[in-house]
């Protein structure tokens, strides 16, 4: 028998994929947010989930450590995805990364002024190609949460973050200015086991793509 692992990370991917894998006739045995293990055995014998930080997905399955995986836009990009086929966007998750800054401060007016930015973000690669398109000068910060603080505390300008209902910008007095890209969950496949595997992975792919109404 094919076996086939599936990375995903807890929280907002895995919440959002449950009821894809449902659709798809795959349910874990265990709850992942309850359990601390990070293999899940699954009502198929032939599928396991594996439990990985979000921005670690793109890693395990170009690597082979797993053959699929859901992975947001972002996390893509700033990983770059080489070595890896994305052919399925799920469409969860949705949400927009933009650039914001505290209201009141003339972001138009900066760039104009050519003047030199100071950015937080921990999507440093994103927003280091953003602003070179722009032809924008920017000292890049990396964090790793909470980037709505920086600009609050005099330490950035601006921050390039994921929003979604716009409210963590609201309740700490930033403001979006430009957007960076759409974001959603993509379904991701190690592009070798397409090839050894595809008998076993295809009818996945394909039962993932319908369950997204893709
Ligand atoms: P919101 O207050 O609804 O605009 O959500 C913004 C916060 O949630 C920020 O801290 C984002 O990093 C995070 N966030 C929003 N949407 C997503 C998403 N699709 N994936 C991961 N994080 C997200």
């Amino acid at each position: 028998m094919v076996k086939i692992s599936i990375a995903l990370s807890k929280g907002r991917i895995f919440d959002e994929t449950a009821p894809l894998l449902e659709r798809v006739g795959i349910r874990p045995n265990d709850d992942p947010e309850r359990s601390r293990k990070l293999v899940l055995a699954t009502n198929r014998r032939d599928v396991q989930l594996i439990v990985v930080r979000a921005s670690d997905t793109p890693t395990y399955v170009e690597r082979g450590g797993a053959d699929l995986g859901v992975a947001g836009r972002d996390v893509l990009a700033e990983h770059g995805g080489e070595g890896l086929y994305q052919p399925v966007d799920l469409g969860i998750a949705a949400c927009r990364m933009m650039v914001a800054v505290r209201k009141g401060f003339d972001y138009a007016g900066a760039v104009r002024q050519g003047a030199r930015l100071r950015v937080a973000t921990k999507y440093v690669n994103i927003t280091r190609e953003h602003f070179a398109a722009k032809g924008v000068h920017v000292d890049l910060i990396r964090l790793y949460g909470s980037m709505e603080l920086a600009p609050l505390v005099g330490l950035a300008d601006a921050i390039v973050d994921l929003v979604s209902t716009g409210n963590t910008l609201r309740a700490n007095s930033l403001v979006p200015v430009e957007e960076i890209m759409p974001v959603s969950a993509r379904l991701i496949v190690n592009q070798a086991a397409l090839k050894t595997k595809r008998a076993a992975l295809q009818p996945l792919i394909d039962a993932f793509s319908k369950a997204a109404g893709r």
